[in-house]
């Protein structure tokens, strides 16, 4: 894989190489995995408000479209790199290969900086993006969802482009969409309950009992608020600490989670929350050497270094965010017994709920909320013990074992295409 320098693209192609070792995976597979097979670059005329025509980079990449058409988000920042998507669509293919679902893995972008362009810009932006790559796209091709920066509002605006190109509404062109234009229950909350599922499989696997376990989450977000909210509620956690970017809050004995919540929700940061009620300001850092039963880093990626792997101190760390652990972090947590969960299975949900989606709109259906959860927890049950054998029966850590599962079920795909 052309990596580049992006940490996200060297640790995705140090988690495949090793995958593929440990497969011993054949050098034809080898090398047609290690590239997407197909990368769009395109330059996308925008009439901007002022009357004046602006030009924006934007790529669309498939990784693989082995196991069926490629899924995969849609994110509008200005770092968005080619690399980056790279990485981020071959993560796709091994997280949806991984959680069994009927899809090949993609990734695009548009390097903007949203908070500076209007939304009727927006909007003409995301019509020339959808005008650019309409042949490559559709139900069976390849099919985008919500990413950093842009929402369900810019995948009804995608849906409502690609009508004109297949004449005829195409709902299961995109995912993610708002509920009155076929969105499904659930997807709100899809990444957090998913989290929520393994972290309740992979806390009995390590004998610890539910009620009360001690968890601390950074990042609090669409990811971090669903899980401080699911796991302090109904699952019964103390949840002890949670952060956003400017800081955290801290308490022995359980935060109220649906109040910081509802606090954060309302416009407060964390960081203004903490040293009052709700409990004690800690700083990010302090919250990652936490001595608690479960981590989730719910945030950015690589916040888990190796400067500071050893300074954790949770029984599990569960990857509720991109890559939140760096390779070179990874045989120190393993050496201090801190059991990691790898993202590719801990953060699966969103993508389950969004092929549920996909079905609900190709088959004309809409779920109860019962329903997508009574599969959505299904599917993670069966992810979890898919990885949890693998790890079990060969020795291997879970995300040696998630990767491998991942790459294997590709591979297999492949070879059956073409043998
Ligand atoms: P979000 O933008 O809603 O929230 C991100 C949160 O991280 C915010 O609270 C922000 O304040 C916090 N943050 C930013 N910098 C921080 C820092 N330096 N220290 C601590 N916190 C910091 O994003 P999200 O949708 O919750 O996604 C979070 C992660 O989960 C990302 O890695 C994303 O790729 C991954 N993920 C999300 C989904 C999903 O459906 N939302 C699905 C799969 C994976």
């Amino acid at each position: 894989m052309s990596a580049g320098s992006d940490p996200l693209a060297l640790s995705a192609r140090h988690h495949f190489q090793r995958a593929a070792d440990g497969l011993e995976l054949d050098s034809g597979l080898r090398d047609l995995l290690s590239e997407p097979r197909r990368e769009l670059r395109v330059r996308l005329p925008v009439v901007m408000d002022d009357g004046e025509l602006q030009v924006f980079d934007a790529v669309r990449v498939v990784h693989s479209d082995a196991r069926g058409p490629a899924k995969g988000g849609l994110r509008y920042a200005p770092s968005v790199s080619p690399g980056e998507v790279r990485a981020l669509a071959a993560l796709m293919s091994w997280k949806c290969a991984l959680m069994d679902l009927p899809f090949g893995g993609g990734k695009g972008g548009v390097t903007v900086d949203r908070s500076s362009i209007s939304d009727q810009e927006t909007r003409a932006l995301t019509e020339a993006l959808v005008d650019a790559l309409a042949p490559f796209l559709g139900p069976d091709r390849d099919i985008p969802a919500p990413d950093m920066y842009t929402d369900e509002r810019v995948m009804a605006w995608f849906m409502d482009a690609y009508r004109r190109h297949a004449a005829g509404q195409v709902p299961g062109v995109v995912t993610g969409k708002p509920r009155a234009l076929g969105g499904s229950r659930g997807r709100n909350r899809a990444t957090a309950r998913g989290s929520a599922h393994i972290i309740r499989q992979a806390l009995a696997w390590c004998d610890r009992e539910l009620e009360g376990a001690s968890v601390a989450i950074q990042g609090f977000g669409n990811a971090g608020r669903g899980l401080a909210r699911i796991l302090g509620g109904e699952l019964g956690l103390r949840v002890v600490a949670v952060s956003d970017s400017s800081g955290g809050v801290y308490r022995e004995d359980g935060l109220d989670a649906e109040a910081l919540a509802t606090a954060k929700e309302e416009g407060a940061s964390v960081s203004e929350l903490a040293g009052g009620e709700h409990g004690d300001a800690l700083t990010n850092e302090e919250l990652l050497a936490l001595e608690v039963d479960v981590l989730a880093p719910a945030a950015l990626e690589g916040v888990v270094t190796e400067e500071n792997a050893s300074r954790v101190r949770a029984r599990l760390l569960v990857e509720t965010a991109n890559g939140p652990v760096l390779p070179g972090a990874d045989p120190i947590l393993e050496e201090s017994g801190v059991r990691v969960v790898p993202d590719i299975l801990a953060s699966g949900g969103g993508v389950t709920v969004s092929w549920f989606e996909w079905v609900q709109n190709r088959s004309g259906d809409r779920w109860s909320a019962d329903k997508v959860e009574a599969r959505l927890q299904e599917r993670m049950g069966l992810a979890w013990e898919a990885v949890r054998t693998r790890a079990e029966d060969r020795e291997l850590s879970l995300r040696d074992a998630a990767w491998q599962v991942g790459v294997e079920r590709v591979a297999e795909a492949e070879r059956y295409r073409r043998v």
